[in-house]
């Protein structure tokens, strides 16, 4: 990865968007990540104005308002210092509506800080149901664990801190079903504004070890 870069990725609930995004910043220290579901879920535990009324519509397996969303990253890229040219970032679960894209490019535009890559990850979703039971995280970092592919060291306990894991409140059969029926809906128009911008490629696999590298692979060409 010679030159800045700036990437989304997209996918459904549970296709591996957090592992992936931690996997690369790892290999590129020069990366900063953004994930729209931690910068909300750090409202809540604050008890933030923002974070009461998305706690609410999280529960529901909805989305929070684009408005609401545009405002937030703005803020956290800002806070990164990702708005000019130079800065490489990714973004992991922003935006997931049209409207969202048109207002991060407008962002964008005036920065001179370009999406340059949009990557989504293509998961069976028979698989993803399979998998949503077998995942704890811990919520203060937005580390993901999964009982069966990459479980902690000790069991239901965070790594780093030693701190509780926890299962999300929104990972229940129920609402991750809704989750994935909003994400099938918004998605086709999303994919349809990157593709007709030329950023979008897409990654396909069954586990994020084997869509790992492909995803790896496609920075390094750039
Ligand atoms: P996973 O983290 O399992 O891959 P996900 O992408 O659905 O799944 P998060 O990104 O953590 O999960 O988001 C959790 C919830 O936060 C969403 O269901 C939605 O209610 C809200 N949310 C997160 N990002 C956005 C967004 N860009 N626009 C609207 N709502 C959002
Ligand atoms: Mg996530």
């Amino acid at each position: 990865m010679l030159k800045p870069t700036r990437l989304l990725l997209l996918g459904a609930p549970g296709s591996g968007k957090g592992t992936i995004s931690r996997k690369l910043l790892k290999r590129f220290p020069q990366l900063h990540s953004i994930s729209s579901g931690d910068v909300l879920r750090s409202h809540i535990s604050r008890g933030t104005k923002i974070g009461r009324e998305a706690e609410t519509l999280i529960k529901a397996g909805s989305l929070v308002p684009d408005s609401t969303m545009i405002g937030l990253i703005a803020e956290q890229l800002k806070e990164l210092g990702g708005l000019n040219g130079e800065a490489s970032w990714l973004l992991d679960g922003f935006p997931r509506t049209l409207s969202q894209a048109q207002g991060l490019t407008e962002i964008l535009d005036a920065s001179g800080a370009d999406l340059n890559m949009v990557v989504e990850l293509d998961v069976d979703q028979e698989i993803i149901l399979q998998r949503i039971d077998a995942r704890w995280v811990h919520l203060p970092s937005g580390r993901i664990y999964s009982l069966d592919y990459n479980p902690p060291k000790v069991p239901f306990t965070d790594d780093v801190t030693g701190e509780k894991l926890v299962k999300r409140d929104d990972d229940n059969p129920e609402t991750f079903s809704k989750r994935l029926l909003v994400y099938n809906e918004e998605v086709g128009p999303l994919r349809e504004y990157y593709e007709t911008l030329g950023t979008w490629h897409r990654v396909s696999g069954d586990s994020s070890d084997i869509i790992y590298p492909k995803v790896e692979r496609l920075l390094l060409r750039d």
